[in-house]
């Protein structure tokens, strides 16, 4: 080994210190620094600069030697493919380029930095229009910055061990950059993981408008935007409104908002985000440029919110001019943003329809209670001076048929008068004054009305009940009407021969009063529909019995106003239960009541609760 070629002793210590630093290092642009003053203090050269690649361009970001160079070259940004281009040119040393002068154009050659030294005839003598690269790679063979180097030592092209010594240093740079590229991704995921939560569980605050309001914040914050705005349009078609959000300005609804509309629509049928810089001339984009300039940001981002093919609206998204372009990642993110913001605004979309819909149809349900309650009224007063003469005619006229048919027919529709004014005004009830009723008494009561018509129907009724009173609270009149309909219509829909048995019973804290019969039986279509009012059955035999499909509508009601329901269990043709479910009460507190509800009302206990007009009377009602 020569003399020239052994390897500098201080050059070797700064390189193991060098390579200590890389690996513990946190600011990799401090550790850039260092090598490249070491390839200028300890290696001799006269200049080392450092680029990193941007995008497609590399941008001179480390110089170390003389200040007017390093004033001149900091910061110059040089297209990668003007680099690749000298590369192919040059000639490899290991992992060095050497582009020597003569090989490329000099106008190319002039473009960079040229020392101010006098070519000499020395073959071994660096001509100024030489260039010696290092490009900087990662682990995995990605490029990721270039070394270049000037000025070598005793301005002599440099030799082998010179060469190595700086192939030395090269690597280090491509360690210090490669470790601050992965540091950098895995802050961006973290940072761009953290946007996307922060948008997600921004669905779950109450109202677009506070939704959109965080995502647009947390957009601006994860993706470094000067500004984000974010617009759905409104579809009067489908009762969709408007929404505007943005930080830290809310997206104005008129300026500008047919562009960035444009601008979301071509993204969307291109399938990515489009971006428009401050360099872009197309014709088209004026209007962009005009709103970079207005808000003098660099770039913008136009993102479609869309579900499928439907284009709901658009976020925009300004960033600085110092910001660069957005990564892929970053992209990426943005594309997850929008397609999470589609489904909020799907959602709420949907949500607005679905109110809309309840609204009209609680309206159109209250116009049909008004008119049931206005024509039922109407109907009652002339009804009621028809029952009123025509009693006066059976005194007076015992035998004629026709006047007990009109007396019969009248007090029919009396009764179906009597039952769609209790439909109605039931539908509105919330309150209802509350007592103790014992089911089995108001069981028994019903059952000694229905007991002569079962007779003349050769039906047999049973009750089956505990010996202790089974105890509810409730209004008893009520009360009495459910029990009355359900076993009224059980003897009703029960052909001659058949049972009819009713259970009263407790369980836990709940009542129950079942009804089985041996009857017509209901078919599980009609089950479905059973309670819904004005439904008949639509098997013939039930149809032939006179009805007016209200009973169980209303029975229902009842029943839920007290807390509890009814449930059916039936087979076409062999038999029906129906089940009153009701919470069980405690007599004593029945007793003492709440301060504004009347005292305890013994009849509900005792005697039972048969107003007229009950339910019941259909039961008996004359075919
Ligand atoms: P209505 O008896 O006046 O028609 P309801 O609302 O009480 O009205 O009953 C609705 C329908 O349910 C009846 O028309 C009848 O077809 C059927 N239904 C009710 N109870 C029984 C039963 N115990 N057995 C068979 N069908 C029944």
């Amino acid at each position: 080994m020569t003399a020239k070629d052994a390897p500098r002793p201080d050059g070797v210590r700064k390189l193991y210190e060098l390579m200590r630093r890389v690996n513990s290092s946190t600011d990799p642009s401090e550790v850039l620094e260092e090598i490249a003053r070491g390839v200028v203090e300890v290696l001799g050269f006269g200049i080392a600069a450092i680029a990193r690649l941007q995008g497609d361009t590399l941008v001179m970001t480390t110089v170390a030697g003389p200040e007017d160079v390093r004033k001149q070259i900091i910061g110059r940004r040089t297209p990668v493919s003007a680099i690749l281009n000298e590369f192919a040119q040059a000639d490899e040393w290991g992992i060095l380029r050497y582009v020597p002068h003569g090989r490329l154009p000099d106008e190319i050659m002039g473009a960079a930095w040229i020392p101010d030294i006098t070519p000499s005839e020395d073959p071994e003598a660096w001509h100024p229009l030489d260039a010696l690269y290092a490009p900087l790679y990662s682990a995995t063979g990605e490029l990721l910055g270039n070394m270049s180097v000037d000025l070598p030592p005793d301005n002599r092209i440099p030799g082998r061990r010179d060469r190595e010594l700086l192939e030395m240093f090269v690597v280090q740079a491509g360690l210090a950059m490669s470790n601050a590229q992965q540091r950098e991704r895995l802050a961006e995921q973290v940072r761009l993981g953290e946007t996307i939560q922060r948008v997600t569980a921004a669905g779950r605050l109450l109202g677009l408008d506070l939704t959109l309001h965080e995502a647009a914040e947390a957009i601006a914050s994860g993706l470094a935007a000067t500004q984000v705005w974010v617009h759905c349009f409104p579809d009067g078609e489908a009762g969709a409104s408007e929404y505007s959000a943005g930080y830290p300005d809310r997206a104005p609804t008129h300026r500008q908002a047919g562009l960035r509309r444009d601008l979301a629509r071509a993204a969307h049928d291109l399938g990515r985000p489009i971006v428009v810089g401050r360099e872009s001339t197309e014709p088209g984009l004026w209007g962009v440029q005009n709103v970079l300039a207005l808000y003098d940001a660099g770039s913008l981002v136009a993102v479609p919110i869309a579900v499928g093919h439907e284009l709901l609206g658009n976020l925009v998204i300004l960033r600085a001019p110092t910001a660069g372009d957005l990564s892929e990642a970053e992209l990426d993110a943005v594309d997850q943003i929008s397609r999470e913001l589609g489904r909020m605004v799907l959602n709420t979309r949907l949500y607005e329809t679905e109110r809309r819909l309840v609204a009209e149809l609680q309206e159109i349900d209250r116009y049909k209670g008004e008119l049931i309650a206005t024509i039922s009224h109407e109907l009652k007063t002339p009804l009621t001076s028809i029952i009123g003469h025509t009693e006066l005619l059976e005194e007076i006229a015992t035998e004629i048929d026709s006047v007990r048919a009109i007396s019969r027919n009248a007090q029919r529709l009396n009764r179906l008068i009597e039952n769609l004014l209790n439909y109605s005004r039931i539908q509105d009830r919330r309150e209802h004054a509350r007592r103790a009723v014992d089911l089995t008494v108001l069981c028994e009561n019903s059952l000694d009305l229905l007991a002569v018509q079962a007779e003349q129907g050769g039906l047999q009724l049973k009750l089956a009940s505990p010996p202790a009173p089974v105890i509810v609270h409730g209004d008893p009149e009520e009360l009495a009407r459910v029990i009355d309909n359900i076993l009224s219509n059980a003897v009703k829909y029960t052909p001659a021969g058949g049972r009819v048995d009713v259970a009263v019973s407790s369980e836990g804290t709940w009542a129950e009063v079942a009804c089985t019969d041996t009857g017509l039986g209901i078919s599980a279509v009609d089950q479905t529909h059973l309670f819904s009012a004005f439904h008949r059955s639509s098997n013939p035999e039930a149809l032939s019995i006179p009805g007016t499909g209200l009973g169980l509508a209303i029975s229902r009601r009842i029943t839920e106003l007290h807390g509890g329901d009814i449930v059916v269990e039936s087979t076409l043709g062999e038999g029906s239960t129906f089940r009153v479910r009701l919470p069980l009460g405690d007599r004593a507190q029945a007793d003492r009541g709440p301060a504004d509800q009347p005292p305890l009302d013994d009849r509900a206990l005792s005697d039972g609760p048969l107003g007229d007009g009950a339910l019941s009377d259909w039961a008996l009602e004359d075919h």
